[in-house]
């Protein structure tokens, strides 16, 4: 499609600033001029945000006279991101808009500062969710999302002491422009209560009476695709209470506290926004939240199907509509479909499970047993019994099914079933229930189908597919790195947008020394603004002649930001004992947030805060090694990260990142990935050769092996290093790095009493050597560019709009 062809919400930029001063006028009686820059973002906002929504009418209407698909995309979370930029450039109106600004006398980069990061994710799952409405949309899918609309976000970091502080995040401070409240499309959600029999001339039927009712209200946000060819619709719940039943008497006492405690209960639902990594599970207003997002959001879809289609075509329904949940968290959909079907639409019990599972899909992202989400049957029963009982049916009948001529059947019944142990296991809820199970790596499919959910894969192994994951190249490449992406533009023309596959064009310039410095100097740019970034919120300088290397992402022990820092600390033991030591010159850039109740995790970022104090204060190493941390990870932070980046820092032991897709937004943006073969990183370095990726560490079967021998002792790789590996430990204890806050010592006990779990020690030595290795050959600058330029012409393989190709195509049976 070529953009002339583009719906076109602006005829010129004239029309354009006519239209913006009424929005100034229309959202505060005031004029553009007498508006701070916050309220002009506001008001720009929303007049774009009204354009989407009127255009939505015509995605409606074409998906219903062509009876078009509709796929509902259901997660717990969608990490947004700003939405400005990237709509301005879906519209095809980015060139306008930055004209009529200049115009009006400001920058359109100031007032996109404004936007603030909508507090609805924690990180790569609600990443993926956010990618996967942008490809959707562009596509030409119609593909609506389903999740909460959290009143604060998961928290705003700040360091304090070299600590992690949590600070509330009030994300909606200024309102959010882009979502509209839906008071017509709200329904009422049933906790607890009893489920009562009722029969009638040799019929019986269910209800579910009593106990708490609360009304969940939908905000929709529309969801632009570039070309503007669909505006689909993400729907976010928010819980209210169903009527303002408070406690008179209270109230009348002037106790209002206690009048009004009905209202903040049921709030409450919808008020916090829960880590995904930290012991949460097993929170009660958790499940709330899972079964409020899932009721509310299938009894609007089995609402709109009643109406397009009538209330007797339910076993058509996976004809017309897929629901694919986004892990466990939506694992419910299942049992409640049925429950929806049966109860309120009078649909048999095996119709509603054979529709149930030609409807349902999902997408598995944990393979560490331990991570897998479980709910005591106890806790479920007393909060949701009528659900319950729709999942007690099928795990019986599952039970019953089951075939004992294979010998192993009681391992493979053991593992498979729903109900085990007083608990009720939500992935196998989740597969029992879909017509397709996909893991989102190739490598991560591989470890599903051997080992976590081997049982699965041998029973029904057509139901297994993968799919790895991929990220909006609009948003990661177009908006947020403005001179490479120009750059591309210049020598591909705009077509790469909407097709990622183009950029393998770039190609051809890998060896064109002007386009390689052209990247050079875009890359420069790229690290002037993070350089300043950083120095305005830390205080921080670093050097722009530095290497940039960069790890970024949620703190986790897996991951291993620990690994990077002995890195680091290995270096400055080195600068100070070996004067022949010369090291590349490097910065050192670290980000993310570790859950509030994760002590080990938040012990990393204290450390790396209290290195950085050391090391950037040390005069005799400063100009050749920095530390710095930016606080508050977040989309719009990231944004200015990755182009800045020249190795992706991509650590985790081998096996256990299911797919990571910073590592893909880092490469395209001409990062070089230092990485263990993990998760994605093993397709990347198939795509982009092995000259142009830097890989060590055990591999995932080696790390099997090392576990499995049960002859891996942290305190003998230390007894024979203890000059080096053995000095880095001890300075954890021994005052080095203890001034901003003091010692380390529940980092030492992990590696030394818990025997390094994450195999930090292990890969230590051949980590170093790769790092060194690499950044000597940043010195052959044409080289190093050549390799960046290549990774970026690789990248196209991991736009999301390749994975959702691939969603649409095997599992939603959909053309795009
Ligand atoms: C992409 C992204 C992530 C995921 O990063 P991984 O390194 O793949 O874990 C997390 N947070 C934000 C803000 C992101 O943009």
């Amino acid at each position: 499609m070529t953009e002339q062809s583009w719906p076109k919400i602006f005829t010129d930029k004239e029309d354009f600033i006519k239209q913006y001063r009424l929005a100034c006028e229309r959202e505060f009686s005031k004029s553009h001029e007498e508006l701070g820059p916050q309220e002009r973002y506001y008001a720009m906002a929303s007049l774009i945000a009204g354009k989407a929504k009127a255009l939505r009418g015509d995605t409606l209407k074409r998906a219903n006279d062509k009876g078009e698909k509709t796929v509902y995309y259901f997660s717990i979370e969608f990490l947004l991101g700003p939405l400005l930029d990237n709509y301005l450039l879906n519209f095809g109106i980015r060139d306008i808009v930055k004209a009529a600004c200049k115009d009006l006398g400001m920058q359109l980069d100031d007032i996109e500062r404004c936007e603030s990061d909508p507090g609805l994710g924690n990180g790569g799952l609600g990443r993926l969710a956010a990618c996967f409405l942008d490809s959707m949309a562009a596509l030409g899918i119609n593909g609506n999302g389903n999740g909460m609309r959290y009143r604060y976000g998961l928290f705003r970091q700040a360091i304090e002491g070299g600590r992690q502080v949590e600070k509330m995040d009030n994300w909606l401070e200024h309102g959010f422009p882009w979502e509209t409240r839906r008071n017509e499309s709200a329904v009422l959600i049933r906790f607890g209560g009893q489920v009562v029999r009722h029969e009638e001339n040799g019929r019986y039927w269910f209800t579910q009476e009593g106990g708490e009712l609360v009304k969940a209200v939908p905000y929709d946000v529309p969801i632009v695709g570039y070309g503007a060819k669909k505006v689909n619709n993400l729907r976010l719940w928010s819980a209210e209470p169903a009527e303002e039943n408070f406690d008179l008497d209270a109230f009348n006492a002037g106790d209002y506290a206690k009048a009004m405690k009905f209202r903040s209960d049921v709030e409450a639902i919808s008020q916090i926004l829960y880590p995904n990594d930290a012991g949460e599970h097993g929170r009660l207003l958790r499940l709330k939240q899972e079964y409020l997002f899932v009721s509310a959001g299938l009894q609007t879809i089995l609402r709109d199907y009643k109406k397009k289609y009538g209330d007797d075509a339910w076993e058509d329904l996976g004809k017309h509509v897929s629901i694919h949940t986004n892990d466990t968290h939506p694992a419910m959909c299942g049992p409640e479909l049925m429950r929806l079907l049966v109860d309120e639409h009078g649909v048999d019990f095996d119709l509603a499970f054979k529709i149930a599972q030609q409807t349902i899909s999902y997408t598995n992202h944990t393979i560490m047993p331990e991570a897998l989400e479980k709910w005591p049957i106890s806790t479920f029963r007393d909060l949701l019994p009528r659900t319950y009982m729709f999942i007690e049916e099928i795990d019986r009948r599952y039970r019953e099914g089951f075939s004992h001529t294979d010998p192993n059947w009681q391992e493979e019944f053991k593992n498979t079933a729903i109900l085990w142990d007083g608990q009720i296991r939500m992935a196998n809820l989740s597969v029992i229930f879909a017509n397709s199970v996909n893991g989102v790596s190739a490598l991560h499919t591989g470890i599903l189908e051997a080992t976590t959910l081997h049982d699965f894969y041998k029973l029904t192994p057509e139901k297994f597919n993968n799919k790895t994951n991929g990220i909006s190249h609009r948003r990661f490449l177009g908006n947020a790195n403005p001179k490479y992406a120009k750059l591309v533009c210049d020598v591909l023309g705009e077509g790469w947008l909407g097709d990622a596959n183009k950029l393998a064009e770039l190609e051809k310039y890998e060896d064109d020394p002007s386009f390689l410095e052209q990247f050079e100097k875009a890359k420069e740019w790229d690290k002037q603004r993070l350089a300043d970034y950083i120095k305005e919120t830390t205080g921080t300088v670093l050097d722009t002649s530095m290497v940039f290397d960069v790890q970024v992402k949620r703190f986790h022990a897996y991951k291993r930001q620990l690994l990077n820092v002995f890195k680091i600390l290995d270096i400055y033991n080195r600068l100070l004992a070996d004067p022949s030591f010369k090291p590349r010159p490097t910065a050192f850039i670290f980000s993310g947030k570790a859950a509030q109740s994760y002590t080990f995790a938040k012990e990393v970022i204290r450390l790396i805060n209290s290195v950085a104090d050391v090391i950037n204060n040390d005069k005799r190493v400063n100009d050749v090694i920095r530390v710095a941390f930016v606080p508050n990870f977040a989309v719009s932070s990231a944004q200015l990260i990755y182009p800045a980046a020249e190795i992706s820092e991509q650590i985790s032991w081998a096996g256990s990142e299911a797919s990571g897709t910073s590592n893909m937004k880092l490469m395209m943006n001409g990062a070089i990935t230092l990485g263990t073969y993990d998760g994605a990183n093993v397709e990347i370095a198939k795509l982009v050769g092995d000259e142009n990726i830097k890989i060590f560490g055990l591999r995932t079967e080696e790390v099997d092996a090392l576990r499995a021998s049960g002859n891996y002792w942290a305190y003998d790789l230390l007894k024979k290093d203890p000059d080096r590996l053995g000095r880095i430990v001890n300075q954890l204890k021994d005052g080095t790095f203890a001034r901003l806050s003091g010692n380390f010592d529940s980092i030492y006990d992990e590696l030394m009493v818990g025997n390094d779990h994450d195999l930090v020690l292990k890969d230590f030595y051949s980590y170093v050597d790769a790092w060194e290795e690499l950044t000597q050959a940043y010195g052959d600058r044409a080289k190093w560019n050549r390799a960046a330029v290549h990774n970026t012409a690789r990248s196209g393989y991991f736009s999301s709009d390749r994975t959702i190709r691939e969603y649409a195509h095997d599992i939603w049976h959909i053309d795009a």
